[in-house]
């Protein structure tokens, strides 16, 4: 079945997550973005391990070598092991988007509770430190690729955190720490507002993309394959799978018959109505997301019939020549009736002889077409090609 519009339920995305309501749409997109979101989250723990680390100098520079100073160094030191630890695992599952989306929260965790032990133990600067948190609230909405929701989780906890901890240990004023408490609730109001318009415009922009996609390979008319996806892609997978695993393959030509006089009896619309009740027959006969059905020419369909022998191929055409001989097509207040004919070609590549089998498969398949049309019709031809 062709993909629906962009303005359908399918495509929907949750106000507040920012992610596609429909499950299997959200695995999809993640999976699709999951190269980009790996390449983004490598860089970002990069960049943040080296910006970890050299603050220690900075650590140095305000308090010297004292008491704390040898716990400051082993915070950083561990959040940046901890940084690294999430890249090796990163490199070990690389196609895992549960184990991208446990790095980035177990990274962004540990960044977090970095800062207030940090915080604890310096704080007399605890004003510096809120602008640092304000960084790391930035980061963990925008630069870290995370779900939306953890994201929200660890930069709202920290920050919860941190407040609490300044009333505890800081000292400063109460206008000081509401002032502060207030402008980093703010920078993760802002935060999270950016998150969510970058994660919808992301999903939307998927969105189009696949339902263009999607509309380039099929037809307008009748939504199957057109045959530009057939040549450049359906025939040739289904060939080199056939072939590895030596497999039988078939292919089935089907046109309807007499179909100009429908034309000229109906209209063109009554024509039209014919065609796109033939091919959801043959979409509903054939098996979804295996079989291919093709668009070939005005009323002539091909379906490429993956693991499908001889016998099965015939099977099949006999089943849809007969449904659609006994299914008459309303069409303002009248009813046509239409018949098709059929040329089944198929090739066993664990037995062909002949490595080239499948080069004629279609044009075989025409042939046999053409036969059913000489033979009166409403039939169908068949072959095993060598
Ligand atoms: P045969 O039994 O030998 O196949 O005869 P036929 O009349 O079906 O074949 P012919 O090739 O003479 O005519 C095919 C017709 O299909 C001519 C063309 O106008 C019509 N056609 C092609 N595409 C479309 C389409 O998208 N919609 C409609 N309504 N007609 C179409
Ligand atoms: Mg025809
Ligand atoms: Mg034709």
């Amino acid at each position: 079945m062709s993909l629906p519009p962009v303005e359908s339920d399918c495509w929907q995305v949750a106000p507040l997550s920012a992610e596609f309501r429909h499950g299997a749409t959200e695995r999809a997109f993640l999976g699709e973005q999951l190269a980009q979101t790996q390449r983004q989250l490598r860089l970002a723990l990069l960049f943040c391990a080296v910006f970890y680390l050299g603050f220690a100098v900075t650590d140095l520079a305000w308090i010297g070598a004292q008491q704390h100073t040898p716990a400051l160094l082993t915070v950083r030191a561990a959040v940046v092991l901890c940084g690294l630890g999430c890249l090796w695992l990163l490199r070990r599952r690389p196609r895992s988007i549960k184990v991208s989306r446990l790095a980035a929260s177990a990274a962004s965790v540990a960044g977090s509770a970095g800062i207030l032990l940090i915080a604890a133990l310096r704080p007399s600067e605890f004003l510096l430190h809120a602008i640092t948190m304000s960084i790391l609230v930035t980061v963990l909405y925008i630069y870290i690729p995370n779900r939306l929701l953890y994201a929200v989780a660890v930069a709202l906890g920290s920050t919860l955190g941190f407040i609490a901890l300044a009333w505890w240990r800081a000292p400063l004023s109460a206008v000081e720490l509401g002032t502060m408490a207030t402008l980093l609730l703010l920078a993760n109001v802002f935060g999270y507002v950016a998150a969510l318009r970058y994660q919808r415009l992301w999903r939307d922009e998927y969105a189009s993309r696949c339902v263009l996609r999607d509309q380039s390979i099929r037809d307008h008319l009748t939504g199957c394959y057109n045959r530009r996806h057939l040549h450049e892609q359906l025939l040739e997978n289904e060939l080199a799978r056939a072939q590895r695993y030596k497999l039988s393959l078939t292919v089935i030509m089907c046109d309807l018959d007499h179909f100009k006089a429908i034309n000229d009896n109906h209209g063109h619309h009554g024509g039209d109505a014919v065609l796109v009740m033939f091919a959801e027959l043959l979409r509903s006969m054939t098996r979804e997301g295996i079989d291919g059905v093709v668009r070939y020419g005005g009323e002539e369909f091909l379906l490429v019939l993956p693991e499908t022998d001889l016998r099965g191929g015939v099977l099949l055409a006999e089943r849809l020549r007969q449904a659609l001989a006994a299914t008459p097509i309303a069409h303002k207040q009248q009813l046509i009736r239409a018949t098709a004919s059929f040329g089944v070609a198929s090739v066993d590549f664990a037995s062909s002889a002949n490595p080239a089998a499948h080069h004629g498969m279609i044009a075989s398949a025409d042939n046999l077409l053409y036969a059913a049309k000489k033979a009166g019709r409403n039939q169908v031809c068949a072959l095993q090609l060598p």
